[in-house]
């Protein structure tokens, strides 16, 4: 009998899967470099979690992204969780090792950070306060990452205002939770502002803040990019301000896995954008 050489197979492991673009954006780059390989999206009930991930590797799986419901639980599943994780508390790349063990790590806020220095060079994160609007799953990474490069304070509200301090409890005095309904407030001499929370996104309300004290030489992100660009960026465009959306992040934390994966590391250019846009 001849032993073939396995294709290596990863995916994209959550509850609901339909909406993700992780399959269009991997099967682009395996196409793109001609790579043998398949990344396939995985609905698995919460219930079923430990078990089938621990499956995955003896059906061929190299590794798979996280999304929502299970970027918190994974962590309890996996064996080595590197620090940034377990700092995060959430997971969305695992690597599944040859000797067995299940590797979790969180690429988000790498990739939130690679996509403001590809679309905004000239931003500055240390010569100014940031305000992180939401204190879910994402804006612990962002938080995180924010700062990793040295942001001097973050000023954070969340509409829960529980999230928030418990995030400030976690991440320490560079954080500074203020009340929610006061986020217009924040702005006042802010270099970077990030919205984090589901606001803005397609079928959700509009996120709503007064941005008259908003600085024209601010960096102006949101995570939501479905619309591309949501009406917090087209408002605060039309201040002056730099924005950037959001699917350069989705393409950024993307390409870590990718490369440990299929290993070649990805090109982030405009010709992904459009592969994915279009997919
Ligand atoms: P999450 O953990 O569920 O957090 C949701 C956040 O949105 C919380 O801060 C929540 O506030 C807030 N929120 C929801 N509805 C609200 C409302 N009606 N009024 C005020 N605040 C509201 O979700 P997540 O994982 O952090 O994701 C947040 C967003 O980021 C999603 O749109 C997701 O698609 C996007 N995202 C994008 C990327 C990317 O690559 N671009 C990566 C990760 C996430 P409460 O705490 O008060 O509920």
């Amino acid at each position: 009998m001849t032993d073939h050489p396995r294709i290596p197979l990863a995916g994209v492991i959550g509850h609901p899967i339909a909406h993700s673009r992780s399959p269009v954006l991997h099967g682009y780059w395996l196409r793109r470099y001609g790579l043998k390989g398949h990344y396939i999206p995985i609905d698995i009930a919460p219930s079923d979690l430990a078990d089938l991930t621990r499956t995955l590797p003896r059906l061929g799986f190299v590794g798979v992204n996280v999304t929502i419901p299970h970027k918190e639980a994974i962590l309890h599943i996996a064996d080595i969780v590197t620090d940034r994780a377990a700092l995060i508390g959430a997971a969305n790349t695992l690597i599944f090792r040859k000797d067995g063990k299940i590797h979790a790590d969180n690429t988000d806020g790498s990739g939130f950070i690679a996509n403001l220095r590809q679309n905004a060079p000239n931003w500055m994160p240390t010569s100014g306060p940031a305000v992180v609007l939401g204190a879910g799953g994402a804006a612990r990474a962002v938080v995180a990452a924010l700062i990793e490069v040295g942001v001097p304070e973050i000023r954070l509200a969340n509409r829960t205002r529980a999230r928030a301090d418990a995030l400030r409890s976690d991440f320490g005095a560079k954080v500074h939770v203020q009340e929610w309904v006061q986020v217009g407030n924040l702005l006042d001499d802010a270099a970077t502002v990030v919205n984090t929370t589901s606001l803005g996104m397609t079928g959700k309300p509009e996120l709503s803040v007064p941005l008259d004290r908003l600085n024209p030489r601010a960096l102006v992100t949101d995570l939501v990019y479905t619309p591309l660009k949501t009406q917090f960026l087209i408002e605060a465009e039309a201040t002056g301000c730099t924005v950037v959306d959001g699917l350069g992040m989705l393409l950024h934390q993307a390409a870590p896995g990718f490369e440990r994966w299929f290993g070649i590391r990805p090109d982030v250019d405009d010709a992904t954008r459009k592969a994915v846009l279009q997919g």
